[in-house]
């Protein structure tokens, strides 16, 4: 199943996609309540829908049956587009040079432990979002990541278990400002102001969930700038696997569901400019579409 965010007439809703329709789930968990003895989950942001996914399906299944022919009709949000598909108070970790092809194309060792980093969830911007150009960028460049989402709470899970860990996947575009970096790289400072500016990460436009991405260590990552494909790779390629970076991670601090693991970009970093358009592309999940402006 697919969820996402979606704003309709300014307001924020989580919904499940369901035969092209954004279903609103907490409108259904209401209209059932008021109809039907029971429990039903409540759902205003993305991470309670996570938080409550056993729930979900079932409650759909019953709303459907209730409802019959009228179930999309009657749930389906109007007019909607997406919004960040993830909450504003999840972390975002990433990963730095998680392909070998990359590392070395940034003339880096390949590294022998997760090399990590944070992104403010503030600086996500969803499907279709314009991405401003900072005023002092001299060099962007677009990273297409195989983002996980997720769905439980974890700390020192084992690498066995990792995975158990995951709610679903999407797309991450890890913008970074390559100067700035390369710059603060060399003055042995943090990589954090190149990385963490307004709009620097799109993301979406929707979470697949893990039962639809039968193995995510075998998925084909795409970047085309107006229409050219420019990277192309395969998760396969990871030096790091999910299942490990979760262990990895959660051994320093707890992953709580909805928090973001971004796994690296492939290899082939260029610049893009004022007037692109940038699509991330990952076989099984989607495409990720923002301009640059
Ligand atoms: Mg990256």
């Amino acid at each position: 199943m697919k969820i996402a965010t979606v704003v309709s007439g300014g307001i924020e809703k989580p919904v499940v996609l369901d035969e092209g329709k954004a279903i609103d789930v907490q409108l259904v968990s209401d209209v059932l309540s008021d109809l039907e003895k029971g429990e039903y989950p409540v759902a205003y942001g993305i991470n309670e829908m996570i938080e409550q996914w056993d729930e979900i399906p079932k409650m759909l299944k019953k709303a459907k049956k209730v409802f019959g022919g009228n179930f999309y009709n009657l749930f389906s949000v109007k007019r909607p587009r997406f919004g960040v598909p993830i909450s504003r108070a999840s972390k975002i970790i990433c990963l730095g040079k998680n392909y070998a092809e990359h590392a070395k194309e940034t003339g880096a060792e390949i590294p022998d432990e997760p090399i990590l980093f944070g992104k403010f969830s503030d600086c996500a911007v969803p499907h279709k979002f314009p991405v401003k150009y900072p005023s002092y960028a001299t060099r962007i460049d677009p990273e297409p990541e195989l983002a996980v989402v997720i769905g439980k709470e974890c700390k020192n899970v084992s690498v066995k278990k990792g995975l158990d860990c995951v709610f679903g996947y999407t797309i991450a575009n890890d913008i970074t400002e390559r100067n700035l970096e390369y710059a603060d790289m060399k003055a042995g400072h943090p990589w954090f102001r190149s990385k963490n500016f307004n709009g620097s990460m799109p993301i979406g436009p929707y979470i697949v969930t893990k039962e639809e991405v039968k193995d995510p260590h075998n998925l084909t990552i795409e970047l085309y700038v107006n229409g050219k494909l420019r990277q192309k790779g395969n998760t396969k390629d990871m030096i790091f696997k999910i299942n490990y970076l979760i262990s990895y991670i959660s051994k320093y601090l707890t992953l709580y569901p909805g928090d973001v693991i971004s796994t690296g970009t492939i290899s082939g970093i260029a610049p893009i400019e004022k007037g692109d358009t940038v699509v991330c592309k990952i076989s099984k999940i989607g495409s990720l579409e923002n301009k640059i402006i």
